[in-house]
């Protein structure tokens, strides 16, 4: 569909939906080319919008399935796509929505997407609690965003959102997309990523939910030593005298694989 095909809809951009509609006919044929959508795909879009990324990933897919919670839209989408069968919308909002339950068998889906940017933390927090159902991620999202995903230890980007995706998912950074690609143009950058969650965490996890607990403690105060943290969390810390982690640092210079051996330290001490 081009910009022009957009007009069509005749749709008033939503600030409280966080809609931002791509237009750079250039940026979308990337976004496309980098998800590489096969036939076969079990796919799931997030926010479609007016359908700029929803048309050309239908001509390469079997199926497709989209979430939208802005019903004005949803009416649109439905009548601009009525003879196509093998497109399901869903009107529901994504911050909710049960992915799993698109898993054909045993294929796991790819989730794609030019995310709403106010509410993209959670969502990929709410998508990581489904992670089992995924193949795979490409967002569109915040610059800012993207670059606290891949973050590495030791800076101001890294975080509980790194460490907590970089535990289950490979990350990387493909493009930036400058705001005039959009209508209306976003105040920020924008990046593009991709995410495939590990078929195996390789990291050895006693409890996935210990390890959050860990996560979401150590980075409550940043500021904050561990020691001082996790103090709130259980005021004898000598349970983790064993792992020889120095408990002075602070929460953003601690790795992965730091994070693994407090949360597996954790875990035992409560067995
Ligand atoms: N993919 C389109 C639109 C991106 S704007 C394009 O690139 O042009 C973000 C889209 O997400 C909008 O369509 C907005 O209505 C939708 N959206 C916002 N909040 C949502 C939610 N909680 N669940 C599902 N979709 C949402």
């Amino acid at each position: 569909m081009s910009a022009k095909g957009n007009n069509q809809f005749n749709h008033r951009p939503r600030k409280r939906f966080g809609q931002h509609f791509l237009h750079d006919q250039f940026i979308i044929e990337k976004i496309i080319k980098a998800i590489d959508p096969v036939p076969e795909d079990a796919m799931l879009e997030i926010g479609p919008g007016l359908g700029v990324l929803t048309q050309p990933l239908l001509s390469h897919l079997d199926e497709l399935h989209v979430v939208e919670l802005d019903r004005d839209l949803i009416g649109k989408l439905q009548v601009h796509f009525q003879d196509v069968d093998k497109l399901v919308i869903h009107s529901h909002d994504a911050l909710i929505f049960d992915y799993c339950q698109v898993m054909a068998g045993n294929k796991k889906i790819r989730v794609v997407g030019n995310l709403p940017y106010n509410i993209s933390t959670p969502l990929i927090f709410h998508l990581l609690d489904q992670i089992s159902c995924i193949e795979d991620m490409t967002f569109m999202l915040q610059k800012e965003v993207v670059d606290r995903i891949t973050a590495k230890p030791g800076g101001k980007d890294y975080g509980r959102l790194s460490v907590m995706i970089q535990l289950q998912c490979e990350t990387k950074k493909l493009f930036d997309v400058p705001a005039n690609a959009f209508s209306p143009p976003p105040k920020v950058i924008s990046s593009v990523i991709y995410m495939k969650p590990y078929k195996k965490i390789p990291w050895n996890i006693k409890n996935l939910d210990d390890f959050a607990k860990i996560v979401r403690f150590s980075f409550a105060q940043r500021r904050k030593t561990i020691r001082n943290s996790l103090k709130s969390l259980s005021e004898d810390l000598s349970w983790l005298d064993k792992t020889e982690i120095d408990l002075s640092k602070r929460p953003e210079t601690l790795s992965v694989e730091t994070f693994s051996r407090l949360a597996n330290a954790f875990t035992e001490k409560k067995l």
